[in-house]
């Protein structure tokens, strides 16, 4: 779950100071503001000001630092920090009792932003798949996360400044010491380089003492300048209790995906028993990150949309497989990260036949998530596919590899695919003795070895009593197939007793012989593949790729929103304030939103220039202009956002034509063969 260390390293550092200092520069902005509003002496103001140009003279020193260190992050944070609290994109939550960090709200934008993403999330992977869609509880009870592992399991390690008692997240500080001592050592042979980063990309996967001596032979000293104690693991999970009584313990879902596995079952029979199926869920996970950064990347509460695709585990190959199997993706794979350094452009179907991704499915799911993230705007040359190490992998996972998507943060798991082999279903099926498993129908029937058993109910009763029954289910499913028989036969052989789902059996209660079946099915228990996308990471990335600068000016700042994603999608503007005009500003806007197209009515005084600006920084990609040749002849003026081109056409055209341009069913280089265009010259 962490982001890739390498990627986030310094500028990761820089970037927090960064914003730290720009939250500073907002609050001086808004104090210069209430001080002038209430016309408070001149030298308070005056010395307000002062605090402000200082602060931003700072922050731009600091961006010019990050930009040499990275040279393709021209982009300015401050305007683009502005902006998205300005127009109320993102902010944060519970602002005005001081804000809890890790805690965010999305204003009406990036609402409607987020709202049109997971439209097309679900059109693209529910809809085109004939998903099962499922809405399952946030609360869970600890058996269901004790049965997964997360009681156990979800934990970063965590070290505490002795004297202060403050938390940091132990692998992190490893990380951004190996990138301030590479920073500190430009000259530094490229052997040693390597080695140090070989150590950073692991520091996640360490052990508590083996990060503890990672920590002393970096030299990382906590802010109060002694050394940390020593690391220890934190649970993520956020406690609470279920019901009056406070004695039975739940947590806030981590992830949405046990909801799926402890459905299983009746998943199956709504899809008929057919497989291979995949069920879907769009909702909060909850995560009580140590020390959340990084905006919108690492916070304590976020959207998630998770696919489980369950599979023959012998069969992984992917019925569309051949629709993506052209399709080129940017490879990270786990040796050219510890060698090379250098990613690969391949295409899905190389992919899987050279054995770099372990399967079609897995494969399949990467290049639809690659299909995705272009299909809602994602600028494609900051995309890539990160592979697990080993070392980051769980012991039952096959293969797993990250989407990454860089930002001014760095490159930044948004989307994990992992496949998670039957590990799941197993653990849930046998903690609650549940058998989870599909019917494969065979075209011929197979002869298969078994084992025929013999129980000895008498015996299996007195020792087990209640429990015979469950004993006496486990040991036929398992004679179904002698090679899952085989390991009980052999214990019963060697040492005379054998466990069976927990249950201890001994020779008097069973005796089997080995034989032929031909049957007609075959019964398995499903693996899983998962993509699990990050909603939050997702929106707050697509913010950032479709920021920019109209000819690098600060006061032009533009949302390049694709018009199926755009929060609004038309603007219309009167010329001039006359009620003629106005009333067929409200006709347009009354038709578009008809058709469910969202609507920007700006009637201000601001010139049109301006307006336009407006409708620009909110990212609405067309604007209507009526003016007093509407009154005569029934035009009006439609611009496009990017290109600030104007077509004039018969008003009672616009909202089929701007429904086609969201629906991507007309473009705007047919619209303008199709209609006069007219040359304007904006002004503010
Ligand atoms: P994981 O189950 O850890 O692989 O996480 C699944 C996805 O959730 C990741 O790919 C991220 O996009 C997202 N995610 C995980 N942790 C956070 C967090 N603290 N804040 C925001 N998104 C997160």
């Amino acid at each position: 779950m962490a982001a890739n260390p390498i990627a986030e390293g310094s500028a990761a550092a820089l970037q927090d100071e960064l914003d730290a200092i720009n939250a500073k520069i907002t609050k001086q902005g808004s104090l210069v503001r209430e001080l002038k509003k209430a016309s408070a002496n001149a030298d308070d103001i005056a010395s307000a000001v002062e605090a402000l140009r200082v602060l931003k003279i700072d922050a731009e020193s600091l961006r010019k630092k990050k930009e040499e260190l990275d040279p393709t992050a021209q982009f300015n944070r401050r305007s683009f920090d502005e902006l998205i609290l300005r127009k109320m994109f993102i902010v944060p939550s519970f602002e005005i009792h001081g804000g809890v960090k890790g805690l965010f709200d999305l204003g009406p934008p990036a609402c409607a932003l987020k709202a049109a993403m997971v439209d097309v999330w679900r059109k693209h992977f529910i809809l085109a798949e004939s998903m099962l869609e499922m809405e399952c509880t946030c609360l869970t009870p600890e058996v269901v996360l004790k049965t997964s592992g997360h009681v156990d399991r979800f934990t970063d390690l965590m070290v505490k400044d002795p004297v202060s008692g403050e938390c940091f997240r132990a692998d992190k500080l490893l990380e951004d010491a190996i990138d301030e001592l590479i920073e500190a050592n430009p000259n530094m042979p490229t052997s040693e380089r390597e080695g140090h980063l070989r150590i950073q990309i692991q520091a996640d996967a360490f052990s508590p003492s083996e990060l503890d001596e990672q920590l002393v032979k970096y030299g990382c000293k906590a802010p109060s300048g002694e050394a940390y104690g020593p690391s220890f693991p934190f649970n993520l999970m956020f406690k609470t209790s279920i019901g009056p009584e406070g004695t039975a313990v739940g947590y806030l879902r981590p992830e949405t995906a046990q909801g799926l596995f402890v459905n299983f079952r009746r998943l199956l029979d709504a899809n008929a028993q057919k497989m291979p199926f995949a069920a879907a869920q769009i909702g909060l996970g909850f995560r009580n990150e140590i020390a959340p950064r990084s905006g919108l990347l690492r916070v304590r509460e976020f959207c998630m949309g998770e696919i489980e695709h369950f599979v023959n585990p012998a069969d992984k190959s992917h019925p569309n497989f051949s629709s993506v199997a052209s399709k080129e993706l940017v490879l990270f794979g786990r040796d050219d990260q510890l060698g090379s350094g250098k990613t690969k452009l391949i295409t899905v179907g190389e992919a899987v036949a050279s054995g770099l991704v372990n399967n079609e499915t897995l494969a399949y799911f990467m290049a639809r998530t690659q299909l995705f993230m272009e299909r809602i705007g994602m600028d494609p040359a900051r995309l890539r596919f990160r592979q697990h190490l080993t070392t980051e992998m769980a012991h039952y996972a096959c293969d797993c590899w990250d989407l990454e998507i860089q930002s001014s943060y760095g490159w930044v798991e948004c989307v994990g695919h992992a496949d998670r082999a039957c590990y799941d279903l197993d653990v849930h099926s046998k903690a609650t003795k549940t058998p989870m498993v599909a019917t494969l129908k065979l075209d011929e029937p197979k002869e298969i070895e078994i084992a025929k058993l013999k129980l000895d109910r008498k015996s299996l009763g007195k020792t087990f009593k209640t429990d015979q029954r469950v004993v006496a289910s486990a040991l036929e499913a398992l004679a179904e197939n002698w090679a899952d028989f085989e390991p009980i036969a052999t214990a019963l052989e060697t040492e005379g007793k054998a466990i069976v789902d927990g249950f201890e059996v001994t020779n008097e209660m069973v005796t089997w012989t080995k034989a032929m079946k031909s049957v007609h099915e075959i019964k398995f228990t499903p693996s899983v593949i998962e993509p699990s996308f990050g909603m939050g990471r997702i929106l707050y990335s697509l913010l950032e790729h479709c920021f920019y600068q109209r000819n690098a000016d600060e006061q032009r700042c533009v949302m390049k929103f694709k018009p199926a994603v755009a929060p609004q999608k038309c603007a219309v503007l009167p010329i001039s304030s006359g009620e003629e005009v106005n009333a067929v500003v409200d006709e347009i806007a009354a038709e578009l939103m008809e058709s469910d197209l969202a609507t920007r009515v700006d009637k201000s005084t601001a010139s049109l220039g301006r307006r336009y600006a407006r409708s620009d920084e909110v990212g609405v990609p067309f604007a209507v202009t009526v003016d007093f040749d509407t009154l005569t002849d029934g035009t009006v003026t439609l611009r496009e956002r990017d290109s600030t081109v104007q077509i004039r056409l018969p008003k009672s055209d616009v909202t089929r034509v701007v429904f086609d341009f969201v629906h991507g069913r007309f473009s705007w280089e047919e619209a303008t063969a199709k209609y006069p265009v007219v040359q304007v010259k904006e002004e503010d």
